[in-house]
């Protein structure tokens, strides 16, 4: 357990902890959570506030989904690293957090040969696109801009884009920002991102976003 310079929104974190975010986004904050003290403080305080709502209201009937949401809450920090399935032509040193492995993701599809997503097994929902990211030390991905919010849990490395992020920092893009991310020089970067929307792309880099479907 680390400190992290760079955490999930207090908006971000109370939608996690309540349950109320689309699949996509509830992952990245997850994948944080899982490994920031910080952040699971908050998550607890804000489910033991909704615990003392529920004593208040005795007729209150219990979310269905409560035994398994307090079961979570018990395992955050203890997840095991599992590994990409057999045959995938995902490299095998990626170690998925079990949280992510548990949803799986589909083959990867590659921009080169080092540098790939892989999507989220799991229906797009509300428009979230939510992929593995990986891409070789050094890649400058071209200057493209957000048509809606984007969320990136950084897993492995590192990235700079004005600013520097690090393995473990959450990073929260707002509709219309727009970045050019450089990986940093010495390490490849993998990173967990769900974008509300597509991204747009320059003429010249369009062929980006429609081989990775991002
Ligand atoms: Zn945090």
């Amino acid at each position: 357990m680390t400190t992290h310079t760079h955490h999930p929104s207090d908006a971000l974190i109370a939608g996690f902890a309540t349950g109320s975010l689309p699949l996509g986004p509830s992952l990245a904050v997850r994948l944080h959570v899982e490994i920031c003290a910080a952040c699971q403080s908050s998550v607890q305080e804000i489910e033991a506030a909704q615990g003392q709502l529920l004593l208040l209201q005795p007729d209150a009937p219990m979310r269905p989904d409560a035994l398994q949401r307090a079961l979570d809450a018990v395992d955050v920090g203890v997840e095991a690293m599992a590994t990409g399935p057999e045959g995938s032509s995902r490299p095998s040193d990626i170690c998925l957090p079990a949280s992510l492995a548990d949803i799986g993701l589909a083959a990867p599809v590659h921009l080169t040969p080092d540098a790939w997503v892989a999507h989220l097994a799991a229906p797009r929902v509300g428009g979230w696109r939510t992929y593995l990211f990986c891409a070789p030390a050094g890649t400058a991905l071209p200057t493209h801009g957000h048509l809606g919010d984007e969320l990136i849990m950084v897993l492995e490395g590192g990235f700079d884009d004005g600013r520097t992020f690090v393995s473990g920092d959450f990073v929260e893009n707002t509709t219309g920002f727009v970045h050019t991310m450089q990986v940093w020089p010495n390490s490849r970067m993998v990173a967990l991102i769900s974008s509300g929307d597509a991204i747009a792309w320059r003429p010249a880099d369009r062929h980006i976003g429609a081989r990775l479907d991002i």
